[in-house]
């Protein structure tokens, strides 16, 4: 048992920090005392640290699953900075003698990062079974229940590769889940009994407005009016990776901001650039989809704009909790034109192909690429030995739950009472009633009452453009 006192030498000593924050020193506590937990915190709590801080009191590896490399690779080059050097990211990015040097050597390491495909790797797993694991992580942990064309059945995985390591203690971090998806989380990762940590997904200083609009033309209209009122830093979300850039590219000429577009269509070096001049307050406006800023720790972006709605509140919550993480009052738009819903109907729509299909794939005589594009996710079910009839009747009860949840960010928009109220009691909680910065359903322009930096008009005189940009860059001085 370790003592509080020796808990905080640690915060305070390693990491810098005078007290925890809500819901880190009893996660901590639990992990410590070897109970398996489960925390949800909001958005930019500081969950790293619950698994950082047990590093330094526990005896053996930290193994943290994480979905995307720009996470893993945020988590390392944090780490980097905080001095820790035992650190290493086993990613497809590992080949060849490096990786067999990595897996020979797995002891030298006390952070080891990987992704739930990784773990499928038998070679990769039988390197970790070798080693102590003090704590399994996985960060992110809604990935278990996610579901759509992008879902990652590897996570699924999970619950039996954390057997193989003899199930360590482990750590499920998320920072929205209803309880429906809670109970599923711990479900497929046979966990019923975890000790569970669960603070408000409230984020009181982003404030929430909604905009319907009749037409597409007026939706850019009202976007840009936004844009030119409040200086940013700001992320805008699309449905499509093509209006992404095509609309960063129009909002680059028609303000005096400086924006890009930031999607998985973006080339990685591009995006490594874009990351680092959004970061370094560069770039003001990011036009991106949905896969970018899970990993951003960026503390003063001060808007997020929805173009398109996300296919659920639990996304919502996520993109929007990426605004005012310095605490600051933020802003959460989200423009709304009738129907929009049937992009991420499209988007979010698989495909259930007949049993019969299934049944001709399972025994060689049909070749899967027939699935088009859906083909390695469904592959990847019968490679796991789930029955043709078994993987149907999952899509089929899967599509009912999607389209649910999709029925209920649309109440959202439309709903004409507090938006507060309604996503704290969708996420299982109450709502006292007490901001009086919450939403925009009883104002008429909402937008005099937010106290945001807003842009000042530039005059001619210090207009800089990109010549004078450059020679700054480069420190030119005229002479
Ligand atoms: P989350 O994963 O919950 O979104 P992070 O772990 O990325 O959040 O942490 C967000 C920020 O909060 C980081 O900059 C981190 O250093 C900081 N932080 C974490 N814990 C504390 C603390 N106890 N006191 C002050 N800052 C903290
Ligand atoms: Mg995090």
């Amino acid at each position: 048992m370790k003592n509080k006192q020796e808990i905080l030498d640690v915060l305070q000593n390693h990491f810098g920090f005078e007290d925890f924050r809500p819901g880190q020193e009893e996660t901590i506590n639990a992990l410590l005392e070897g109970k398996d937990t489960l925390s949800i915190l909001p958005t930019g709590a500081g969950k790293s640290l619950l698994y950082q801080l047990p590093a330094y009191l526990l005896s053996g590896t930290i193994l943290i699953v994480s979905p995307l490399i720009s996470l893993m690779q945020d988590q390392v080059d944090r780490l980097h900075r905080q001095g820790e050097k035992r650190v290493i990211m086993l990613s497809g990015q590992l080949v060849g003698k490096e990786r067999a040097s990595v897996l020979r050597n797995l002891k030298s390491f006390k952070f080891i990062f990987t992704s739930p495909e990784m773990l499928d790797n038998q070679q990769v797993l039988t390197a970790l079974k070798k080693n102590k694991i003090a704590l399994m992580v996985i960060d992110e942990a809604h990935c278990i229940s996610q579901w759509g064309p992008d879902f990652r059945p590897e996570y699924l995985l999970l619950k039996e590769v954390r057997q193989q390591l003899g199930s360590p203690t482990t750590l499920l971090l998320t920072a929205t889940a209803t309880p429906r998806i809670r109970q599923d989380i711990l479900k497929k990762m046979g966990m019923a009994t975890a000790y569970q940590v669960i603070k408000s997904v409230d984020r009181p200083n982003i404030f929430l407005a909604v905009k319907s609009i009749a037409t597409q033309k007026e939706k850019d209209g009202e976007l840009l009016k936004l844009v030119q009122k409040f200086t940013g830093p700001g992320i805008i979300y699309f449905a499509s990776r093509k209006l992404a850039s095509q609309m960063a590219e129009w909002l680059e000429n028609q303000t005096d901001l400086n924006v890009a577009a930031y999607h998985a269509g973006v080339a990685p070096i591009e995006r490594f650039r874009i990351q680092n001049q959004f970061m370094n307050n560069e770039l003001q406006v990011i036009c991106a989809t949905s896969a970018f800023g899970m990993g951003i720790d960026k503390n003063d972006i001060r808007y997020v704009i929805h173009y398109h709605l996300p296919s659920n509140l639990e996304n919502y919550l996520q993109e929007i909790g990426r605004a005012g993480r310095d605490g600051k009052q933020s802003l959460a738009v989200l423009l709304y034109a009738n129907g929009d819903e049937m992009i991420q109907r499209q988007l979010t729509s698989v495909d259930v192909p007949p049993v019969t299909v299934l049944e001709q794939i399972k025994n060689g005589k049909l070749s899967a690429s027939v699935l088009g594009e859906q083909a390695s996710l469904f592959e990847f079910y019968l490679e796991h030995s789930f029955t043709p009839q078994q993987i149907i009747t999952m899509f089929e009860r899967r599509k009912i739950q999607t389209e649910k949840e999709l029925q209920e960010m649309v109440a959202y928009i439309k709903e004409n009472g507090c938006k507060r109220e309604y996503l704290l009691t969708y996420f299982g909680e109450q709502f006292d009633g007490s901001n009086e910065f919450c939403c925009d359903y009883e104002l008429s322009d909402w937008t005099t009452k937010l106290i945001l930096p807003v842009s000042q008009p530039l005059s001619e005189n210090n207009k800089v453009g990109w010549e004078d940009r450059l020679k700054a860059l480069l420190n030119i001085t005229e002479s």
